[in-house]
C-alpha cells in the first residue's frame, strides 16, 4: 500500500536531476579554488557508505586531496550474503577490491584506524603512523554488544559465526551447516533493533530452509526472536506457509523468543523465563552498537550506542569536521542497509563540497528499498521515502511501498530479477 503522494519514479528521477545539476552548476566554482587551499578529506572505511562518498567526492578530485584507510584488501557485501549461506551464490560473487583505475588521484592505505584524535585533526592506524585530515568522513559500519548474552561472546571462534559482517566466517557457517544430521534443529537468536538490514534474519532463516531442503534434510528452523514484531512480517509468513510450514517456526518476545544464557557445550539458550531451547546448530545474532573506533577515539560516549549527526551536512555532535554515514548513526526513521548507506552518502559528499565552496547546503531526501528472498527466484521488498522534519534536525519517513501479501509467483520473480538488478547496478557503480 502506497501511502504517500509520491511516486518512486518521480523521487528518483529528481535526486537524479539535482545531482546531475549540482556537479554542472559547480563545476566553474571549483576550477576557482586555490590550488593552496586543497582541502585534505580523509574517508575511512571502504565499505558502501565510504565507497559512495569516495565516487562523489572524486568527481572533484583535481582540487582536493582525498585518502581512503580500510583495514581489509577485500570487501564482502552484507545484501546477497544470506544468498552465499544458502548455496546459491558463490563467495566471491559478493566480494570486490575497489577499481583504482577510476582513481586516480585517490590515495589508498590498507591499515586499521585505531583512533582519531580531535585536537591533532589526525587518523592513527599503527604506532606510529598517523595522518592530519581537514575534513573526516567515518563509515566503519557496526560493532557488537558482548554484555547482553551470558555465556556468549563474539570473538569465540568455537561458536557459530555470526556472519553479521565481512570479517565472520561465513564458509565455515556453511560447512557447518552442510554438516548437519537429517532431523536437525537449528536455533537462530535474532537481535532487538536497531540492528544492520531488520529482515535479514528472516531471509537467512527462509534460505537455509531452502538449502537444507535441496539437500534432503529434514530441518526445524526456530527463530527466537528479541521482538514482537519485524518488518516485511505478513510477507515473510505468506513465504513460509507456501515454502517452509514444517520447517520454520518463531516465537515472538512476548511467547519467550528473547534469549538470555547460551552455553556452547550442551548447545543451548535460555529464554528469560529460564526456558531451555536445545539446537544442533544454534545461530546468534548479536546485538549491535556503532563500530569500535567511534567508542576508541571518545567520539561516542559508553552507553550510547549510535553517533549522533546533524542530518543536513552528517557532521558529528560536538565534533567539528567529522562527518559520519551508514550502519554507525542514528539516522532516526532509516533503517540501517546499503541502500540507505548509499542514499545518506550522496548527501553528505555533496554537502561537504557546498560547505568547501562556502555555498548552501541543499535540503536532502533520500530513498531506502529493502528486497527480500525467500528462494533464489522468490522476492518481495518494501520501499520508503524520507526528507527531514520541519525543524530540520532529524530524518523522517514520507510513507512506505511494502509488496503484495498475496502476490503470484511471476510477481516474486519479477522482484528476485530487482533484486539482482539492483545489487548488480550498485556494486558495478561503487566497486567495477
Ligand atoms: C546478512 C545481511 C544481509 C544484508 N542485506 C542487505 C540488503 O539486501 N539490502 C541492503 O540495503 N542492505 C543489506 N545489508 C546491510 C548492509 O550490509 C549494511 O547496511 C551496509 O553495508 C552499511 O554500510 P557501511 O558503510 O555503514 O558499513 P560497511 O559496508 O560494513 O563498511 C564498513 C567498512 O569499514 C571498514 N572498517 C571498519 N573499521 C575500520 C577501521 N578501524 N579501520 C579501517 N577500516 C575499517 C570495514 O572493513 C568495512 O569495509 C545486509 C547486511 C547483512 C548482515
Amino acid at each position: 500500500m502506497v501511502k504517500n503522494k509520491f511516486s518512486r519514479r518521480e523521487f528518483l528521477s529528481n535526486i537524479a536531476g539535482n545531482l546531475a545539476f549540482f556537479f554542472l552548476a559547480n563545476t566553474f566554482l571549483l576550477k576557482r579554488l586555490n590550488a593552496k587551499t586543497r582541502p585534505k578529506i580523509v574517508i575511512v572505511g571502504l565499505g558502501i557508505g565510504g565507497a559512495t562518498c569516495l565516487q562523489y567526492l572524486n568527481k572533484i578530485s583535481s582540487l582536493v586531496d582525498i585518502i581512503v584507510v580500510e583495514k581489509q584488501n577485500e570487501y564482502q557485501t552484507g545484501p546477497l550474503s544470506n544468498l552465499v549461506i544458502g548455496n546459491i551464490l558463490k563467495r566471491k560473487e559478493i566480494c570486490f577490491k575497489i577499481n583504482k583505475k577510476k582513481y586516480e588521484k585517490v590515495k589508498f592505505i590498507y591499515e586499521n584506524v585505531i583512533s582519531i584524535d580531535v585536537k591533532s585533526k589526525s587518523v592513527r592506524f599503527s604506532k606510529d603512523l598517523k595522518i592530519n585530515y581537514d575534513f573526516l568522513i567515518l563509515s566503519p559500519g557496526i560493532s557488537y554488544k558482548n554484555d547482553i548474552l551470558q555465556g556468549y561472546s563474539v570473538t569465540d571462534k568455537k561458536n557459530v559465526p555470526h556472519c553479521w559482517d565481512g570479517e565472520s566466517n561465513i564458509i565455515q557457517f556453511k560447512e557447518r551447516l552442510t554438516d548437519l544430521e537429517n532431523n536437525s534443529k537449528i536455533i537462530i537468536s535474532s537481535p532487538d533493533y536497531p540492528y544492520r538490514c531488520p529482515p535479514a534474519p528472516y531471509e537467512r532463516a527462509s534460505l537455509i530452509a531452502n538449502y537444507l531442503r535441496k539437500l534432503n534434510k529434514k530441518v526445524k528452523i526456530l527463530i527466537l526472536d528479541s521482538k514482537n514484531s519485524f518488518t516485511k512480517q505478513e510477507n515473510y509468513f505468506r513465504e513460509w506457509k507456501i515454502n517452509y510450514s514444517d520447517v520454520i517456526e518463531w516465537i515472538p518476545r512476548r511467547k519467550g523468543g528473547k534469549v538470555t544464557f547460551y552455553d556452547q557445550k550442551k548447545n543451548l539458550v535460555k529464554n528469560s523465563d529460564g526456558q531451555i531451547f536445545r539446537g544442533d546448530f544454534v545461530h546468534i545474532i548479536p546485538e549491535q552498537k556503532a563500530a569500535n573506533i567511534f567508542y576508541d577515539s571518545g567520539l561516542l560516549n559508553e552507553g550510547k550506542d549510535w553517533c549522533q549527526i546533524n542530518p543536513i551536512s552528517f557532521e558529528l555532535h560536538h565534533f567539528r569536521d567529522i562527518y559520519a554515514v551508514g550502519d554507525s548513526i542514528d539516522a532516526w526513521a532509516m533503517p540501517k542497509s546499503a541502500f540507505s548507506a548509499n542514499s545518506q552518502a550522496k548527501v553528505l559528499a555533496v554537502n561537504l563540497i557546498n560547505k568547501i565552496l562556502e555555498k548552501e547546503y541543499v535540503d536532502p531526501v533520500f530513498l531506502n528499498t529493502c528486497y527480500s528472498f525467500s528462494k533464489e527466484d522468490r522476492a518481495f521488498s518494501i520501499s520508503a521515502w524520507y526528507r527531514l522534519n520541519v525543524k530540520k534536525d532529524k530524518i523522517i519517513s514520507l510513507g512506505s511501498s511494502e509488496s503484495n501479501v498475496n502476490a503470484n509467483n511471476s510477481d516474486r520473480k519479477l522482484e528476485a530479477k530487482h533484486a539482482f538488478g539492483w545489487y548488480e547496478t550498485m556494486v558495478n557503480d561503487l566497486f567495477i
